[in-house]
């Protein structure tokens, strides 16, 4: 199975996965930790030129061992977009993945960071710290199966029988459930919750009576049968979806 870790830098991954590691070796399960930081300190230099090589040399690690072993990555995986494409390698693989989510307060993160080095200065985490999205916020498929505050004790027991539990359906077909998270489904998800709230403002402005509401979802729900197919994913931009959809509305005569 695919264990993807996320977390900013210093909420103790690393530390985590390889206590994590030997746990599940204790039971019989044969695993290897996986993550950009691998490929990426064997350079004398960072350079940003070397991401790509990394993150593909990475990708590619990652399939190949899942053939034989539960993966654990090890990697912050700090946009959902990388976190999608991880779940899609363990779909693929027809394995099943779970995530962990490790959090710790800025201060800790930073105390820590300076710890051991301040390698990453502490303001690009401050920063990476406020634009951070918590995983789950945005996408269900995006929700943490655990979620671990590293300031407080580490229950490992209860972790490792969350991952066997999740493991044992690894030879179970759910080929049928199979079904890749693609970018179309991010955006389908974004327009619908984008329409969704200029629909509510609307009807609280308004103060529309159940028929119109019922009328205004409807062409809410049309609007998004119609766009659905038209979809250009290459320029795809959802200050379009919104303006397009509040034009929509204005023109909507009440009852
Ligand atoms: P990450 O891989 O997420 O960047 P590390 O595992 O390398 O984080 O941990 C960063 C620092 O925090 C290390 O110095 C480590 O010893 C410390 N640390 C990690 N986990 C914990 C924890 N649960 N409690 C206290 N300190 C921790
Ligand atoms: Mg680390």
């Amino acid at each position: 199975m695919l264990i993807i870790l996320t977390g900013l830098p210093g909420t103790g991954k690393s530390t985590f996965s390889k206590k994590l590691s030997k746990k599940l070796w204790e039971k019989g399960i044969d695993n290897i930790i996986l993550g950009t930081d691998l490929i990426r300190e064997q350079f004398p230099q960072w350079s940003n030129e070397q991401e790509e090589f990394i993150k593909n040399s990475t990708d590619y690690l990652i399939k190949n061992a899942l053939k034989d072993y539960t993966v654990i990555v090890d990697d912050t995986n700090y946009y959902n977009s990388k976190r999608r494409d991880l779940i899609n390698i363990a779909k693929e693989n027809n394995k099943n993945h779970i995530m962990i989510y490790l959090k710790a307060p800025l201060d800790t993160i930073l105390k820590r960071n300076i710890q051991r080095g301040a390698k990453i200065p502490n303001e690009v985490i401050i920063d990476m710290f406020n634009k951070f999205d918590e995983p789950g916020t945005k996408y269900s498929w995006d929700k943490p199966d655990i979620t671990i505050d590293t300031t407080k004790e580490i229950n490992y027991n209860k972790i490792v029988e969350k991952i066997l539990e999740i493991k044992h359906n690894d030879n179970k077909p759910f080929k049928k459930e199979k079904k890749e998270i693609t970018e179309k489904e991010n955006i389908i998800y974004n327009i619908d919750k984008i329409t969704r709230q200029i629909m509510g403002e609307y009807i609280k402005t308004h103060k529309l009576d159940k028929e119109n509401i019922k009328k205004i979802s409807e062409l809410r729900k049309n609007y998004i049968k119609s766009i659905k197919n038209k979809i250009d994913l290459d320029n795809y931009n959802i200050n379009i979806v919104e303006k397009e959809f509040k034009k929509i509305l204005n023109n909507y005569e009440t009852l």
